[in-house]
């Protein structure tokens, strides 16, 4: 603009009027210096009156001439003017180019210099002038310099405000990152269009303007412009909406255009301010993508926690594989001895490739250069194109495929195997796919590893299950035949009885296991009892046993004596874990009774003789002369006591089993003749009958004839003791089958006084005695059972009160004597 070209190219009407007038002006000067006096009058009037200024100084810049508009427009009065240099006007930027032109002059140079130039006026303002310098020649000399200027600083300052304004909105169009272009709405054809949507479209600006959107094939829909233009006329503008422009090299780049119509030159336009989205859309997109990963690597995660099997886990894997990197065919290979098998696959059965067909495929690492890279790098693979790809083998079932990423399956280092995606595109898969499938192949891989984990464990707690199981069975045949009662608890529990324990108690292993051992009391523990646990805990959680005795009860009510030991086989002091050992000691604990009562008895039996002996000795030296009464009674009882000591010391031989027979083969019927004989006479002295019944036939028996002798005397002796005077014994030897044993018998039958049914159960045992009036020990009859036992025989009893009774003793029969 502060050129004279711009000048000269866009004059406006008014300039160009001025310099006709200023050509003229010179012109006329010209003239004027050829014939001064005629016209001098008239130019002095014209620069006296011009609005423009116009000095005149020599070839040294000396001012000679001035007019009023210069004197107005410079300050200075015409005298003042007159004694300054032109330079001193100019601003010094200008100087160099006046001293040049000044130059040109003085060498010859004739030509008019039009210039845009400030004036400096007298107090420093400066004004934008339009000068012309013309040479002035008098007689072919050069006589000064003619300078007409004309003030333009209004019109420059309002230009240089439009074309600062201008500038800056070009600068803004520019360098805006928001694209912006303007194209006719008549034609279409671009007019303009600033950096950021060249770059968007990847187009050239001479590429661009005057060319239609059609014709860059910018719209990917061709539809798009025709509906946005009628939409645009009707609107008048329209908001930013979402829509695709294709790039020079193809690619469709994502947009948000607001349209605008506009007016420049007369012409409508639309102002089209693009934004490219495709950054954030991809980014959105990307970010949705791994969200979508996330959740699906979650969910295999999730579905391979729920199961070890291999071959669902690899399914799994495939399944969710195919939600996060879409493929038409995956597939799972394990590496084994540099050959690569498929174990696993998906998608194939759409090829009509079957199952056999791909697991008779392998493929050998070293052979084929994309495995070998899977291997060597442990990094995933991507072939855009198999058919151009080294090494890729067409084999069956994978002719048709295009594009493959294969990642390798890793765990802790090793590579287990490798999952491969296949697309029948070319170029269908991307880094991020890529990535993926690296992500499934991880947890490919902690499947693999869980599953095999679980197939050795699987195996190995097979293994160990059936040595527990021997182990078991035999410790179950221990526990279950063991003859005493065993049971197992957790927490008062009971969580194992054997067989022996649960005879015991009447109740079957079922009743038992899963009660408390509150049943087993047949209520809840009392409080002596547990003060009784408080104390033996300790000793149990050392180690060590501990014993008690309690009172169980049986299913059906009634009570026992057991003897628990007890032992701690937890680990630690929770849960309380026992093994209890029960052995029922009711019969212990009824012969320590009976022992105790023994004691008492026999003490109490030997009391009475004694003093009785010690009565007559006492008398003896009071009543010397009734010595031979005194002697016999002492004898009496001596022989009694004798008696009473011997019985008492069979009873602890019986006991301690002590008792040695000495048996021999004898005939029964002689037996009780003996006895009888000697019996005969204590009867008679009762009036008793005896009467014998004899089996004609020597009945054989292998026995102790003493022992057999003593059993039949005892026999014989209570019948008569327990019978009235007057009675009558019938005493019978026969032979009797019984069981299929053939015995001989000896029965004795009295019609004494007769046994009570409730004593009848005692009367074997000793000192039991069921009639006090009568003296006894009730010892007999407990010997005679314990010999009888000791024949293999037996002695049974029948009576009536005041009827009578009927002892009847068995011995095993001997074969008859041939
Ligand atoms: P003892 O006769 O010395 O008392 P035993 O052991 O011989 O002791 O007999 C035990 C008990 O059996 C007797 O006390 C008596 O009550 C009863 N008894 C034995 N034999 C007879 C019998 N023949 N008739 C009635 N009671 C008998």
């Amino acid at each position: 603009m502060n050129s004279g070209t711009r000048v000269r190219r866009h004059p406006s009407s008014q300039m160009k009027s001025s310099h006709a007038r200023l050509k003229n002006t010179h012109a006329k000067r010209v003239v004027m210096a050829q014939s001064v006096d005629e016209s001098e009058a008239r130019y002095r009037q014209l620069a006296e009156t011009t609005i423009d200024v116009i000095i005149v100084h020599d070839l040294n810049g000396n001012i000679t001439y001035i007019n009023p508009a210069g004197v107005r427009l410079t300050g200075y009065s015409q005298s003042e003017i007159m004694s300054i240099n032109i330079s001193q006007l100019l601003p010094e930027d200008e100087l160099s180019a006046m001293r040049e032109r000044a130059q040109k002059r003085i060498e010859g140079d004739t030509s008019v210099y039009t210039s845009q130039t400030k004036l400096i006026s007298r107090d420093g303002r400066l004004f934008q002038v339009e000068a012309q310098s013309t040479l002035m020649m008098e007689q072919s000399k050069i006589s000064g310099v003619l300078v007409v200027a004309r003030d333009i600083s209004d019109r420059y300052n309002t230009q240089k405000i439009l074309w600062e304004s201008e500038n800056r909105f070009s600068r803004v169009f520019h360098a805006s990152t928001i694209s912006i272009a303007i194209s006719q709405l008549k034609t279409g054809q671009m007019i303009d269009a600033n950096d950021s949507f060249l770059h968007l479209i990847g187009y050239s600006r001479e590429e661009v303007i005057g060319h239609t959107g059609a014709e860059l094939n910018l719209w990917p829909s061709s539809s798009d412009r025709p509906d946005t233009v009628s939409q645009l006329l009707v609107e008048g503008t329209l908001p930013a909406t979402p829509s695709r422009i294709r790039s020079k090299s193809g690619e469709l780049r994502d947009t948000l255009s607001s349209l605008e119509l506009i007016e420049l030159g007369g012409q409508q336009c639309i102002l089209a301010i693009v934004q490219d989205n495709t950054e954030r859309i991809r980014v959105e997109k990307a970010e949705y993508e791994q969200r979508v990963m996330a959740e699906a690597l979650c969910d295999t995660a999730a579905l391979l926690n729920s199961t070890l099997q291999l071959d669902e886990v690899l399914e799994r894997v495939l399944e969710t594989l195919a939600r996060v990197v879409p493929h038409e065919t995956a597939s799972i290979m394990l590496i084994d001895q540099g050959k690569a098998r498929i174990i696993r696959h998906r998608g194939f059965e759409k090829y009509g490739v079957s199952d056999k067909t791909l697991k008779d495929v392998y493929f050998s690492v070293d052979s084929s250069p994309f495995l070998t890279h899977i291997v060597s790098t442990r990094q995933p693979i991507i072939l855009d194109d198999v058919t151009t790809s080294l090494g890729w083998q067409v084999v069956k079932g994978n002719e048709w495929i295009r594009s493959y990423i294969g990642a390798p399956i890793l765990f802790e280092g090793e590579l287990l195997g490798i999952i491969n995606i296949d697309s029948d595109l070319i170029g269908a898969f991307t880094e991020r796919h890529a990535t993926g499938l690296a992500a499934f192949a991880h947890q490919a891989s902690i499947a693999i590893r869980n599953a095999r984990h679980a197939t050795e464990l699987e195996q190995r707690v097979t293994e160990r299950m059936a040595e527990l199981s021997l182990e078991r069975s035999r410790l179950e045949a221990v526990l279950d035949f063991t003859g005493e009662g065993l049971f197992y608890t957790e927490e008062q529990i009971i969580r194992y009885a054997n067989p022996t324990f649960c005879r015991m108690m009447g109740y079957s292993q079922t009743e038992l296991e899963g009660q408390t051992t509150a049943l087993l009391i047949g209520q809840a523990p009392d409080a002596e009892f547990f003060k009784r646990w408080e104390r033996a805990k300790p000793a149990l959680l050392e180690g060590r046993v501990v014993r008690w005795e309690r009172e169980f009860k049986r299913k059906d009510g009634t009570t026992f004596h057991v003897a628990q030991t007890l032992s701690w086989v937890g680990e630690a002091t929770e849960p309380i874990l026992l093994v209890s050992l029960v052995r029922d000691i009711s019969e212990e604990k009824q012969l320590e009774a009976q022992k105790m009562r023994f004691i008492a008895n026999a003490a109490h039996e030997l009391r009475n003789p004694i003093m009785g002996l010690g009565t007559r000795l006492y008398l003896l030296k009071r009543q010397p002369e009734r010595l031979n009464e005194h002697l016999l009674m002492i004898e009496r009882v001596t022989h009694r006591l004798t008696r009473l000591v011997d019985d008492l010391l069979d009873v602890a031989r019986f006991e301690n089993g002590v008792i040695q027979l000495r048996p021999h083969e004898i005939t029964l019927q002689g037996i009780v003749q003996d006895v009888i004989e000697l019996q005969q006479e204590i009867a008679l002295q009762k009036s008793i009958r005896l009467t014998l019944d004899l089996m004609p036939e020597p009945l054989l028996v292998m026995v102790d004839s003493d022992r057999i002798l003593q059993v039949l005397t005892n026999l014989i002796n209570n019948a008569i003791h327990y019978t009235f005077e007057d009675g009558l014994i019938h005493i019978k030897v026969f032979r009797v089958k019984k069981e299929g044993q053939d015995y001989a018998a000896v029965s004795i039958a009295d019609n004494g006084v007769g046994i009570a049914r409730e004593d009848l159960a005692h009367i074997f045992k000793p000192f039991y005695r069921a009639n006090k009036v009568v003296q006894g020990t009730g010892l007999g009859l407990s010997i005679s059972h314990e010999i009888m036992l000791l024949h293999k025989g037996e002695i049974t009893v029948e009576s009536e009160v005041g009827k009578g009774s009927l002892f009847t003793i068995w011995l095993p029969l001997l074969p008859a004597e041939s």
